[in-house]
C-alpha cells in the first residue's frame, strides 16, 4: 500500500513510531492533490503553505514532547460550507464567491485544538442542494471509482477526496443524505450524526431543522475518532445538546451482544437496484453469522419522506437563503435601477437554478392559503415518520438496509429530471426528518467495480452502538482496505 492509501488509524501510527514526520505526510497527500485532482476534481481551494506550516508546528510539538491533540499531523479536507477564517468559504455558489468569512465554525476549531493539518476545501451542490455535485458553480468532481460517474452529493468533494487519496479524512455535512450517499457512492464509510450532536455554528444553513455536520473515512475507526473531536456541546448553537461525548473509539471492537438488526420491507422497493439489493442482503448474512438476530421492522410512512422533506427543506432554505441580498456580504448585481432591482438581479445572477428551484417551492410551501395544505401537513407526516422508527427500535438495535437504491450513476444522466435526482435519497431522508445517527458502510462493488454502501440506523445519540455495529461488520471484510486506480 502506498502512503497516502493508508487508514487514518495507520498514519496515527507511522506518526506515532517517527517512521514519517507531518511534514512528509502533508507533502505526500499534497503531491497526491497535485497528480489527481485534475482528474477528480475534489477540491475547490488547497491551503499548501498554510498545510506545511502547521504540518512543520505539530512535528515541532512532537520533538520538544509536548502534548499532541487527537488528529496530530493528519491532513483533513473542509466541504466549502463550513466557515474557515481567511480562507474562502463559497458554499459553490456565485453568491459567496468571494466570500472569506472573519471566524471559523466550531468544527474548525475544534479540528485546530487537536493539531489537525486543514489542508483544502472541497466541491459541493451549490449550499448543499443535489446528489450529485454536479450542481456546483464552479466545478463537476468526479467519482474515483469511474471518472465518467458522479462521486454523489452534496459532499461529493470531501467524499472523492477521501476514496482518490487525496486525504485520508475530510468533514461533510447532511440535510437529507449528503454524507452517507456521496460515500456510499465512493467506497468509504460516512456519518450523519444525531441532530444536535455536533455544533453547526459556522455552517452555512441550508435547512436548520435538518442539518447535521460528520466526518468521512476509510474506515470505522477513522470516523470514529472525527466524531472524538468534531461533537460535543457548543452554547453557540442552541439546537447542540449538552451530553458527554463518549470516547468512541475505546470499545470500538468490542461486539455488541446481544444485536437485533431490523430490516424494513419499505427500504427493498421499486427501484433498488439488483446488484445492490444482493450485497446488502449478503451483509445481513455476515450479521446472522456473527449471531446477531435479524428481524423485519416496520416503517409505513417512509413512502411519504421524499415529499415531505422537499417541502420542509425548502421552506426553511427560502427563509435562510433571504440574506443573501446584495447588501450584508456576497455578490451585488454591478447594474440596478432600484433597490428592488438590485435584489432581484443580485439573486437572479447569483443563485444556480437548482437553488431558485428550492427557493420558489419553499416560498409557495409557506405562502398564505398554502402554509396548512404543504407546510404544517408536512410537519405532522414528519412527526409520524419519527413516531415509526420509535416504534421500530424498541424491537431492535438498529436497522440496516441499502444506502442508495443504485451505484453512482453517469454525470449529466439526472440532471435535467429533479425528481429522478431527489429519488437518489429515498433511503437517507428519513433519518434526517427523525433526527437520528446513520452512517454508510463500504458492503461490496458491482460488476462493473462500482462501490455500495450499507445504511446502518440509530436511535438519537446511540453513535457509540453504531459504530460498534458498524465495526463488527468491517472486521469480517475487506471492502474498505480497496481503493481506486487512478
Ligand atoms: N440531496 C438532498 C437535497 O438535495 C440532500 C442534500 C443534503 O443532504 N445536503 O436536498
Amino acid at each position: 500500500m502506498e502512503l497516502i492509501e493508508h487508514s487514518a488509524r495507520d498514519l496515527l501510527g507511522l506518526l506515532d513510531r517517527g517512521e514519517i514526520t507531518c511534514e512528509e505526510l502533508t507533502t505526500a497527500y499534497l503531491e497526491a492533490i497535485r497528480q489527481r485532482d485534475t482528474k477528480v476534481q475534489a477540491f475547490v481551494s488547497v491551503q499548501a503553505a498554510d498545510a506545511l506550516e502547521q504540518a512543520r508546528r505539530v512535528d515541532e510539538k512532537r520533538r520538544r514532547g509536548q502534548p499532541l491533540g487527537k488528529l496530530a499531523g493528519l491532513p483533513v479536507a473542509i466541504k466549502d460550507v463550513l466557515c474557515t477564517q481567511g480562507v474562502p468559504t463559497t458554499c459553490c455558489s456565485k453568491i459567496l464567491q468571494n466570500f472569506i468569512p472573519p471566524y471559523d465554525a466550531h468544527v474548525i476549531e475544534r479540528l485546530k485544538q487537536e493539531d489537525a493539518v486543514l489542508i483544502g476545501k472541497t466541491n459541493m451542490d451549490e449550499f448543499a442542494m443535489g446528489s450529485s455535485t454536479e450542481n456546483s458553480a464552479f466545478q463537476i468532481t468526479r467519482n474515483p471509482w469511474d471518472l465518467e460517474r458522479t462521486p454523489g452529493g452534496s459532499s461529493g468533494g470531501s467524499a472523492a477526496a477521501v476514496a482518490a487519496c487525496e486525504v485520508p479524512l475530510s468533514i461533510g455535512s447532511d440535510t437529507g443524505g449528503s454524507i452517507r450517499q456521496p460515500a456510499s457512492l465512493c467506497g468509504i464509510v460516512g456519518l450523519k450524526p444525531t441532530y444536535g450532536r455536533v455544533s453547526r455554528y459556522g455552517l452555512v444553513a441550508f435547512a436548520s431543522s435538518l442539518d447535521q455536520v460528520g466526518p468521512f473515512g476509510h474506515e470505522v475507526y477513522d470516523v470514529a475518532l472525527l466524531m472524538e473531536v468534531i461533537a460535543g456541546h457548543d452554547k453557540r448553537d442552541s439546537t447542540s445538546v449538552p451530553e458527554p461525548v463518549p470516547p468512541y473509539r475505546e470499545k470500538l471492537e468490542e461486539p455488541v451482544r446481544p444485536l437485533t438488526i431490523g430490516v424494513a420491507c419499505e427500504y427493498f422497493g421499486e427501484g433498488l437496484d439488483a446488484e445492490v439489493e444482493r450485497a446488502v442482503r449478503e451483509a445481513l448474512e455476515v450479521y446472522r453469522r456473527l449471531g446477531a438476530t435479524v428481524r423485519d421492522v416496520s416503517l409505513p410512512h417512509s413512502k411519504y419522506a421524499v415529499a415531505t422533506y422537499y417541502i420542509v427543506a425548502t421552506a426553511e432554505a427560502s427563509s435562510n437563503l433571504a440574506r443573501y441580498d446584495g447588501v450584508h456580504y456576497g455578490y451585488r448585481a454591478k447594474k440596478f435601477d432600484n433597490m428592488i432591482h438590485m435584489y432581484s438581479r443580485t439573486r437572479g445572477e447569483g443563485f444556480g437554478p437548482e437553488v431558485k428551484r428550492r427557493i420558489m417551492l419553499g416560498t409557495y410551501v409557506l405562502s398564505r392559503g398554502y402554509y396548512e395544505a404543504y407546510y404544517l401537513k408536512a410537519l405532522k407526516v414528519r412527526r409520524l415518520i419519527k413516531e415509526d422508527f420509535d416504534k421500530a427500535f424498541a424491537e431492535c438495535d438498529v436497522i440496516a438496509g441499502p444506502t442508495s437504491p443504485t451505484p453512482a450513476f453517469k454525470i449529466g444522466e439526472r440532471v435535467a429530471d429533479p425528481l429522478a435526482m431527489y429519488l437518489s435519497d429515498i433511503y437517507t431522508i428519513s433519518c434526517n426528518l427523525a433526527g437520528i445517527a446513520g452512517i454508510s458502510i463500504p458492503c461490496g462493488f458491482t460488476k462493473s467495480g462500482l462501490p455500495i454502501g450499507l445504511q446502518l440506523l440509530a436511535p438519537p445519540f446511540a453513535e457509540e452502538k453504531l459504530l460498534r455495529i458498524a465495526r463488527m461488520y468491517e472486521r469480517e471484510t475487506d471492502w474498505h482496505q480497496q481503493r481506486p486506480r487512478l
